[in-house]
């Protein structure tokens, strides 16, 4: 048995014959035109049957996954359209002699290289250049006069590839396809959606192991943790068919779920939201559709990189969380470095203690530059949803003093500078220590929510590092502490007229739900793939009942 590993797109397991599927190869030498009218008119003929293909391809889409992800063939006509694509190929003909072939092959080249250069969104750029490709080709195919290619499936397959163009995947034939497998693309390409859409389990980025001498070996692949099982042995087999049958009850019970208030039998509503990292998860949180984001953890930007994300990188990254999630709460926590997330360009003095020490606000107040950067990257993206600033490791009122100071500054900044921002963005806090605990009346009278993370606070009240191995056995021996710290905090907040959500792990823990609701938490923001146990066990509660809920709280927290 082979194991290959990549990122999952859509969760499923899907067995079948790899196959691979090759573009054809196309020479397209350059020549010398006489006529060059002739040949402008030979290129207007074959654009033209193109957009009357992607008309037809468009249609085909609509019926097949839903108008949103048909756009892609209204964007290609798009393209098509496009003056300046278009102009570049008619210059070449008539200027240098160019034949058309030649002049679709020399602006894809140009086109690419330009917006290369001009974007620092990467990701997106690949999209685009994708989608100037894969309409340049089927430009060239008309100039040829070639069929479209056709990748013919005799049997369930694992279709294979370096990567697709969207329309080679609408193409393909569904009912043979048991996965989709690719070795470079990302999880937002094309591709990727529209095998989301058409619930098709897809892994991306295989890398190079995934190679022709593969071609017709047996192959089941997990698309929920991005694995394939080249000729997998019977216990690897009956493995993945377990792991088949408890996904397939998950499905289930989202079809159940999808689109219903997390709500109680006696009608009280709490919301359920997703702890993310990264762009990458926001997949994972729709998927168990989430009420929204309740924590971003924005560090995870700084993380693999060598030096500070600049603002337009930042920028483009809340602004894609905020479009995905289309005017859902998004909260995002200002980095929280240090600690565990220490990263050398930061230039942190090394110490003892670093939970204890210096890290997360601390560090932004003392730098306020780098702050500024994306505090400054996320007004800028809060015209594109509903976002709510998070700040970690609050331990007084004189913090959230400066940190507003600082916002001020940067909307002026925003302001001179001409930039878009909301001008009305709630911030909270990130209940996490026992001093904002303590504190949290006067805290709750500055802020617009409570978040409580229950991570740090236990690891603060109990005084025992979280990645301690003890950390396991001593909290949940003490979960009083922190059931009475969530009271304290609950009431304080909804004194004041805001509300108080859950973002740490206990979040999720399901023995604690009715307690949570008890004790009147508005929120829980738990890791994607607790979202749906968690609005599973809300349904199931009846608070109803006063003496039941004052034994239940009586139970927890012995008061
Ligand atoms: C927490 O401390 O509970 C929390 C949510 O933040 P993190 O786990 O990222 O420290
Ligand atoms: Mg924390």
């Amino acid at each position: 048995m082979q194991k290959l590993m990549g990122n999952a797109v859509y969760g499923g397991i899907g067995r079948g014959v790899m196959k691979f599927f090759h573009r054809e190869e196309v020479v397209i030498s350059k020549a010398r035109v006489g006529d060059t009218l002739r040949e402008l008119r030979r290129f207007a003929y074959a654009r033209n049957e193109v957009v009357e293909e992607l008309k037809h391809l468009y249609s085909q889409a609509v019926d097949e996954v839903g108008e949103d992800e048909a756009q892609i063939f209204l964007i290609h006509q798009m393209i098509l359209d496009d003056n300046q694509y278009v102009n570049s190929m008619e210059k070449l003909i008539l200027n240098d002699h160019s034949n058309a072939e030649f002049a679709v092959v020399r602006t894809v080249k140009l086109f690419s290289k330009m917006m290369e250069e001009t974007s620092t969104e990467s990701e997106y750029i690949s999209e685009r250049i994708a989608d100037i490709r894969d309409v340049s080709a089927r430009l060239l195919r008309h100039l040829q006069n070639r069929d479209e290619q056709v990748f013919k499936l005799e049997e369930m397959s694992i279709v294979c590839a370096d990567d697709f163009l969207p329309s080679e995947t609408i193409m393909l034939d569904k009912s043979k396809v048991a996965a989709i497998c690719t070795s470079y693309g990302s999880t937002n390409s094309h591709t990727a959606i529209l095998a989301r859409t058409r619930g098709i389990p897809c892994i991306i980025g295989v890398g190079d192991d995934l190679k022709d001498e593969l071609e017709n070996k047996y192959c089941i692949v997990d698309s929920y943790s991005g694995i394939m099982y080249i000729e997998p042995d019977n216990e690897t087999s009956k493995l993945l068919d377990h792991k088949e049958a408890i996904e397939g009850r998950k499905r289930e019970l989202l079809t159940r779920l999808r689109g219903r208030k997390n709500i109680t039998r006696d009608g009280r509503e709490i919301e359920v939201l997703a702890n993310i990292c990264d762009l990458t998860d926001i997949e994972s949180a729709k998927v168990n559709d989430c009420g929204g984001i309740g924590l971003l953890r924005s560090e995870y930007l700084y993380l693999d990189k060598e030096d500070y994300p600049n603002e337009d990188v930042q920028f483009y990254n809340y602004r894609r969380v905020l479009t995905e999630m289309q005017g859902k709460p998004v909260v995002i926590r200002t980095m929280d470095i240090g600690a565990d997330n220490e990263l050398d360009y930061f230039g942190l003095d090394q110490e003892k203690n670093p939970a204890l020490g210096f890290r997360s606000i601390r560090v932004c107040l003392s730098r306020p530059e780098i702050f500024k950067t994306q505090l400054r990257a996320l007004f800028r993206a809060s015209v594109y949803g509903d976002l709510r600033i998070l700040f970690p490791l609050i331990i007084d009122v004189d913090e959230i003093v400066k940190i507003k100071e600082i916002i001020n500054e940067v909307k002026a900044e925003l302001l001179r500078d001409g930039k878009q921002f909301k001008d009305n963005i709630p911030i909270g806090i990130l209940v996490e220590t026992p001093a904002a605990v303590m504190l949290s009346d006067l805290l709750a009278e500055q802020v617009d929510f409570f978040s409580i993370g229950t991570n740090d606070l236990e690891q603060y009240s109990n005084a025992i590092y979280r990645h301690n191995p003890q950390f396991e056995k001593i909290c949940p021996a003490n979960r009083i502490c922190v059931l009475r710290m969530i009271k304290m905090v609950c009431d304080n907040a909804h004194a004041h007229g805001i509300k108080a959500y859950i973002c740490g792990e206990l979040g999720a823990d399901t023995n604690f739900t009715e307690v949570f609701l008890d004790l009147h938490v508005d929120g829980l923001s738990v890791t994607p793939t607790n979202i749906l146990p968690v609005r599973k066990t809300i349904r199931s509660l009846n608070l109803s009942d006063r003496r039941q809920v004052r034994q239940n709280i009586q139970k927890h927290l012995k008061c």
